[in-house]
């Protein structure tokens, strides 16, 4: 079973993003379960918790179709120990967020070294960070996403997640996504059939598929080893029809949430409905 959503507004609170899921017809969803340009959001309340939790029930979104994402400003590989310990908070209390809600994964950006530390360093910070926020919670799992490798984001190699992974000490709580533009920007040619095969084969060798717990599914508006992320919407960009059609057919990516980042909101009706015919 494949769950084709899009990442929707929780714009009034957290209970509308279901609502806005379902009414595109979108059968997984991402959300932001506060400002994700502000380090401090108000609690969620009692009645947005229930209300949230209601509305996934009546239109059938399970925890496994849901991918929260956090937000923008958290740094787990910061290089200066004040930036660290903020980005370290506030991802606790994103993760504090999602076990109120019920939810069982938390999608993030590993890190940023800034050009002060080394790519390694920032590696282990990231892990430091995971394993000091999964100690003092649970249910939640970390999943972290593949990025394309702009300015001195971390996370453009597979060998970096899996770097990460290894010194993660709970592995039941770690995971990855893979953002279709990313991989692409990041130097992963994706779009033919033997691209696809080289990729994923190596991804499941370096990574292993077991770890995979969401699909950001992006068009992409730069070309490969751009290194550049500019996500597009689905047929707009470079990214062709094959890559979609393929992952579509692929059991591999079954039973976890399939999530649209493309930029038009007002196509994302027809680019789920167009992802369920091919
Ligand atoms: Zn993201
Ligand atoms: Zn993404």
């Amino acid at each position: 079973m494949k769950y084709i959503g899009a990442h929707v507004s929780a714009s009034g609170g957290v209970e509308n993003a279901p609502v806005n899921a379902y009414e595109i017809g979108a059968k997984a969803f991402a959300l932001f379960t506060k400002n994700q340009r502000q380090w401090v959001s108000s609690p969620l309340t009692e009645k947005s918790i229930q209300l949230f939790k209601a509305r996934c029930e009546e239109y059938g979104y399970t925890p496994k179709q849901i991918l929260p994402h956090d937000g923008f400003l958290i740094n787990l590989g910061h290089p200066d120990q004040e930036g660290l310990q903020k980005s370290r908070n506030a991802f606790l209390d994103e993760i504090r967020r999602c076990e109120q809600l019920g939810l069982d994964r938390l999608n993030f950006h590993p890190g940023s070294h800034l050009n002060k530390i080394s790519e390694e360093a920032c590696l282990d910070r990231i892990a430091e960070s995971i394993n000091w926020v999964l100690d003092q919670t649970k249910g939640v799992s970390a999943v972290i996403e593949n990025m394309a490798g702009q300015g001195s984001n971390m996370g453009y190699r597979f060998e970096h997640l899996a770097y990460i992974i290894d010194k993660v000490e709970d592995k039941s709580r770690v995971g990855v996504c893979l953002d279709t533009a990313h991989t692409l920007a990041a130097g992963y040619e994706i779009r033919t059939a033997n691209g696809y095969k080289q990729t994923f084969d190596a991804f499941d060798k370096i990574v292993g598929f077991k770890y995979l717990m969401g699909m950001h599914l992006n068009d992409s508006k730069k070309e490969v080893a751009t290194h550049v992320d500019r996500h597009d919407s689905i047929g707009k960009g470079v990214m062709g029809n094959l890559l979609f059609q393929m992952l579509i057919e692929d059991d591999r990516f079954d039973e976890m949430p399939l999530i649209l980042e493309t930029p038009d909101e007002a196509l994302w009706k027809q680019e789920i409905s167009y992802l369920y015919n091919l």
